[in-house]
């Protein structure tokens, strides 16, 4: 598994289409204080699926939408594509090559794509559960996260190791499973109910 390039438009500083590409070895982004450096990385988070526009040094979603500069009018839309190698089968799904997008209107409408075909936020989230790349993953250190990972209490700081042990997913799926089986037998009690009525 391989980060391949990123595609930013419209996203925070980045009003013009800007592709990076990240080839073989280490690739570093060296740039003057406010460049962009933080929101390239600001973009995978955003791209795999980040709800928290307080993580992107937002107030709201919309912040991320590029807003206009003195010579340059606001965008209405902000896009993100990342593109990975996965030709090593490591996240299960038949694609060697996977295309992740993401797509903000400033009208509100928006939009996950898996290798171009429209998907929900689930479909991005259960591909990456567990891969270690997923959304919230370690993958992305921002600045002030180490600190913050020594700063945070024993139970969140477990969940970082189920996480990073493959426990994670399978919490969530009995979480799920527990939520439908509560489900069920409230609907077995209103089911017992009507029986007793009727008797
Ligand atoms: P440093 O080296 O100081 O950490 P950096 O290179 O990481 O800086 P960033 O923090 O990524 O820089 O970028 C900050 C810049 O992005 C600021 O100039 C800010 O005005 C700009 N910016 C953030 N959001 C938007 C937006 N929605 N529209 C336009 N510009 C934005």
């Amino acid at each position: 598994m391989q980060l391949k390039s990123i595609e930013i438009v419209g996203f925070k500083s980045f009003a013009e289409k800007t592709k990076i590409d990240f080839p073989d070895g280490m690739t570093g982004i060296v740039g003057p204080n406010g460049s962009g450096k933080s929101n390239i990385a600001e973009s995978i988070r955003w791209v795999l699926g980040e709800q928290s526009a307080k993580t992107l040094r937002g107030s709201k979603m919309f912040d991320v939408i590029f807003s206009g500069s003195a010579n340059r009018k606001s965008q209405s839309m902000a896009a993100v594509t990342l593109t990975l190698d996965n030709s090593d089968g490591y996240v299960k799904t038949p694609f060697s090559e996977i295309k992740v997008a993401r797509k903000l209107f400033r009208n509100g409408d928006s939009a996950y794509f898996i290798n171009e075909k429209e998907c929900r936020l689930k479909d991005i989230v259960n591909m990456f559960m567990d891969s270690g790349i997923g959304q919230g993953s370690l993958s992305i250190i921002s600045q002030g996260n180490v600190e913050a990972i020594f700063n945070s209490k024993p139970e969140d700081r477990r969940s970082i190791v189920e996480n990073v042990a493959g426990v994670y997913k399978y919490k969530q799926q009995k979480l799920s499973a527990q939520h439908e089986l509560d489900t069920t037998s409230e609907n077995l009690d209103r089911v017992n109910d009507i029986i007793h009525e009727l008797q």
